[in-house]
């Protein structure tokens, strides 16, 4: 498995390839209007390939000096781009969860609205979703 190695931000230099990209990212936002998002991806990976494919909250673009530290560079300004928490979509709905929000049955990600919920006819002790937890209780 491919690890994403997470900076608190990441830098692309103002250059007309960059304004492009840059706005497809905001038409990936208009896609999935809930939150800004940014996907990183390791080649030309396949549509559900999470080991080369990983989708960022984006919390804001600016156009200023950078962090050296970081990979910027010292003597000009670059696009910075600010990297929150990774997310996936939820297989039932679409919304965006966090990507830690696996179910244990079906493996796929689910969201809190349809996640397993716990009551007096459902003793589900693990992570899972909802539609696994009926399935199991049926
Ligand atoms: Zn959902
Ligand atoms: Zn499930």
């Amino acid at each position: 498995m491919i690890i994403f190695r997470v900076k608190k931000e990441e830098y692309r230099e103002g250059k007309l390839y960059w304004m492009d990209r840059l706005t497809k990212l905001i038409d990936f936002r208009r896609v999935h209007n809930q939150y800004d998002f940014i996907e990183f991806t390791l080649g030309y990976p396949a549509k559900g390939d999470t080991d080369r494919r990983a989708i960022f909250k984006c919390e804001g673009i600016t156009y200023d000096y950078g962090n050296p530290e970081w990979g910027a560079p010292y003597t000009r300004k670059v696009f910075i781009i600010k990297i929150g928490e990774r997310i996936a979509f939820c297989h039932t709905c679409g919304q965006s969860t966090p990507y830690e929000n696996v179910c244990e049955i079906c493996g796929e990600h689910y969201c809190d609205e349809c996640s397993a919920v716990y009551d007096q006819f459902n003793q589900i002790d693990y992570n899972c979703c909802s539609g696994c937890a009926s399935r199991e209780r049926d």
